[in-house]
């Protein structure tokens, strides 16, 4: 008869753009069967408190016989009072994503933020937790598609985290282990950097976790780096009995079920709490983002007839540009921009830049210019028998 135990190795990294690293990890796997990722946010370095603080507030607590999900609930009191305890570290929190063996050989995941655990089993890379983010739960709203999750600019905006609130809802994820199966547990800063498809690609060439875990640090820093990145790998290795019973982890996890009632004051009522960071920050997001997308959608869909390279040309766009969208070039045409046949006030108008609702108003305004030039220029013929005076061109 065989058992598992676990064997995991991290890496964790700055990255390429930020000052400090407030990603942390906790490698228990020999000793309690626990590893552990937190990413940990504030300011003046209080992140990095924050996601140390959880970390070790686990580990004392999953070592002294806690079930996973008190563990991460203490943590999350830990947090909150060290946060409240020092004005620098005021409003710190910090995600953590932990797996815990249980004596049976199960897994479980314990989840609070955005960071991330998969599963690697048969070559493929499944997605365990739920980010606990604005914009995931805008897509499972279906406000937002995937694709346009990836890119959105509040896409580091979490929605839960430890040291926040007195009271945090932990997702609990239990998997059935099977010998060879890998756990990647990974802080934001990777999979931001890294599709999944990339994740998998390096998790099948590379099979040592330590080794595996810096290939992807390497992948995420050379494709920006911008954010700080943790990797760690848990992998379920087969042991003999005489070996299981041998490892410590047996032990401690014996501790953890026998022990498991003794802890029933830190147990919270169930159900989902909001943080308050979401609570006031999502309005103010809904808001400025119905409020970007109008200013982006008038930006787009506005046109107007102004001078490029001394021509006469079509912009789609808003002269001089609105926020982030600047004009672009959808028609140039032969018509002089600067100089006659076109009248003093057609040519302020152009010079101002004509505004209109539409591309089709746009071209007709060009097209009566063009007439207008033609009848102009053609000798034999006075303006007004083949070119009307344009009703859209106001007089000077
Ligand atoms: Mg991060």
């Amino acid at each position: 008869m065989s058992r598992l135990r676990l064997v995991a190795a991290g890496v964790t990294d700055v990255g390429r753009v930020r000052d400090g690293n407030e990603d942390d990890f906790l490698d228990q796997a020999d000793r309690l069967g626990l590893v552990a990722v937190a990413d940990g946010m504030g300011g003046h370095r209080a992140g990095e408190v924050a996601s140390a603080t959880a970390l070790e507030a686990l580990r004392a607590a999953v070592a002294s016989g806690e079930p996973l999900r008190e563990a991460i609930e203490g943590a999350n009191e830990a947090v909150l009072e060290k946060s409240e305890s020092d004005h620098e570290l005021q409003g710190m929190g910090t995600t953590l994503t932990a797996g815990m063996l249980g004596t049976d050989g199960s897994l479980t995941v314990g989840h609070v933020g955005d960071s991330r655990a998969y599963l690697i089993r048969d070559g493929e890379l499944r997605q365990i937790t739920e980010d606990h983010s604005l914009v995931e739960e805008m897509v499972r709203g279906g406000e937002l598609t995937p694709e346009q999750a990836e890119v959105h600019p509040q896409r580091s905006i979490i929605t839960r985290a430890l040291g926040i609130d007195p009271q945090v809802d932990v997702d609990e994820y239990p998997i059935e282990l099977e010998a060879g199966d890998r756990i990647l547990l990974c802080s934001d800063g990777l999979t931001t950097m890294l599709r999944p498809e990339d994740i998998a690609n390096i998790l099948g060439r590379e099979h040592d976790p330590g080794r595996a875990a810096q290939l992807l640090v390497d992948a995420a820093n050379a494709a920006g780096g911008e954010d700080n990145i943790t990797a760690v790998i848990i992998e379920a290795v087969e042991v003999s009995e005489d070996e299981a019973v041998a490892a410590p982890v047996v032990d401690d996890e014996g501790d953890a079920t026998d022990t498991g009632a003794r802890p029933q004051k830190r147990r919270r009522r169930p159900g989902r709490t909001l943080l308050r960071v979401a609570m006031w920050a999502l309005p103010i997001l809904l808001v400025l983002a119905v409020a970007f997308g109008f200013v982006g959608w008038y930006a787009r869909n506005s046109y107007f007839v102004g001078s490029n390279r001394g021509r006469v040309t079509v912009f789609q766009g808003i002269k001089g540009g609105l926020l982030i969208w600047d004009p672009t070039v959808e028609r140039r045409t032969t018509l002089q921009a600067d100089s006659p046949p076109l009248t003093d006030a057609q040519l302020q108008d152009v010079k101002d830049g004509k505004k209109f609702s539409s591309r089709s108003d746009a071209d007709a305004y060009v097209a009566r210019l063009r007439r207008q030039v033609e009848a102009t220029t053609a000798t034999t013929a006075p303006p007004v028998t083949t070119a009307p005076p344009p009703p859209a061109a106001p007089p000077s």
